[in-house]
């Protein structure tokens, strides 16, 4: 058996996609050429900051394979979107749109910088800049970026500007833009309702009543959030949430509205009243029957997982969980629920926002909501069948699942 003592995250993805292959009886070539990546770009990204000083970023887009479409995925900026995480991400990505069966398949992109210490022109300077360095491989039938950590629906609209210049207006070329621009209504709040949702449809497989219910969300940011809200909005009582200054923990639950505000004029979650205060790890370590990490990669591994104390550990971020975590938490009767089946409903409204934008024709958010509920609680049930049918875990079927039909999509296009 392999190491499983904390691999690299695209060691990580390897291995599952490994496992899945070998489940499946692929063919060596075909395994060969779907593990790696297309086409990797780094570039670099000269910013004039706003002290006078010339800096120089960089940045990075990882086309990993495009067999069943477009490559999509998202732009993290992050101090630590290094070359090996962005092309973990932009393979997760392929397995992603797979299992969801949308029509893409997957890249990523990543910028090495630290946007909480970078003013608006600085942030904006950046993504025009990176960009135009990358414009010649994205487009709206080629790559299409969207929103990740570190990013949101302004640096879609500069990176669309930014196309626009050189190859004219091509609102599809970027997801997760504003309203005004293009945007569809839901993708904000897609990632956490998509989230709740496979919550909602695990609980009633083992048998636990929404309404009582506690859950635990590790993040704050985008999906974080949404995912408390949607929770909430389910009857589970949400007795944790943490930024990365730490956390605030009420048993008798958060009132969301209050700590919202709260967020809205502080900037984090620290300081909110009618909850004492906790650390991430603590968080993480709460009894609670979902326990959601919605933050960076990693964070549940084989040095905490012994700690855990949920049900269900719910990956809202992308790779939070190391395999070296998993085994643990599955020795323990923890079940976890897969990134690239939980966190899909960001990168499933992102299409839905691609057809509206091709079409030149908006849907409404009922339409919008109807068409992400189907498609998540169908990938849950395929997932949760081929996991109770082969008795592995859910990454294992997820990842089964998705490798399976990248290779069969291969195979009918014929090999060189
Ligand atoms: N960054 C998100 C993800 O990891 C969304 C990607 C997209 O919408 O293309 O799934």
């Amino acid at each position: 058996m392999a190491n499983l003592k904390e691999m690299s995250p695209f060691e990580a993805v390897t291995y599952y996609f490994d496992q899945a292959c070998d489940r499946l009886v692929i063919r060596e070539e075909v395994r060969d050429l779907i593990c790696t990546s297309d086409r990797e770009m780094r570039v670099e990204v000269p910013v004039r900051m706003d002290n006078g000083d010339l800096e120089v970023f960089i940045g990075y887009r990882v086309q990993h394979n495009n067999c069943r479409g477009p490559y999509k995925g998202g732009v993290r900026y992050h101090p630590e979107a290094d070359e090996e995480e962005v092309r973990a991400l932009a393979s997760l990505m392929t397995w992603k749109t797979a299992l969801v069966g949308i029509p893409f398949g997957g890249a990523k992109g990543g910028v090495q910088c630290d946007p909480q210490g970078m003013s608006p022109r600085e942030l904006q300077t950046l993504t025009r800049r990176f960009t135009r360095s990358i414009s010649q491989i994205i487009g709206v039938n080629d790559d299409i970026p969207a929103p990740d950590v570190g990013t949101n629906s302004q640096t879609m609209a500069w990176m669309m500007s930014a196309y626009a210049e050189e190859h004219g207006y091509s609102p599809g070329v970027v997801t997760g833009k504003p309203l005004e621009l293009g945007g569809s209504v839901g993708r904000e709040q897609a990632t956490g309702r998509g989230v709740s949702l496979i919550i909602n449809e695990a609980a009633k497989d083992l048998g636990i009543p929404m309404e009582n219910s506690k859950c635990a969300i590790q993040g704050f940011g985008n999906v974080g959030s949404w995912t408390a809200w949607y929770l909430s909005e389910i009857g589970s009582t949400v007795i944790a949430v943490s930024d990365v200054n730490g956390g605030v923990y009420n048993v008798q639950g958060l009132d969301l509205d209050q700590l919202k505000t709260h967020v809205e004029n502080t900037g984090s979650v620290l300081g909110f009243n009618d909850a004492e205060a906790i650390t991430n790890d603590e968080l993480l370590e709460m009894e609670c029957d979902f326990l959601v990490p919605a933050a960076l990669g990693g964070a549940i591994n084989s040095g905490n997982a012994s700690k855990i104390r949920a049900r269900m550990v719910v990956e809202g971020a992308n790779n939070p969980v190391t395999p070296g975590g998993e085994m643990i938490l599955n020795d323990q009767g923890v079940t976890c629920l897969p990134d690239l089946l939980v966190n899909a409903g960001g990168v499933t409204v992102s299409y839905f926002e691609w057809v509206q934008n091709i079409q030149r024709f908006p849907w409404n958010l009922d339409r919008v909501n109807n068409a992400l509920e189907e498609i998540m609680i169908r990938a849950y049930r395929e997932v949760q069948t081929m996991t109770v049918r082969d008795n592995i875990t859910y990454r294992d079927a997820a990842f089964s699942i998705a490798v399976g039909r990248v290779a069969q999509a291969l195979e009918l296009q014929g090999l060189p």
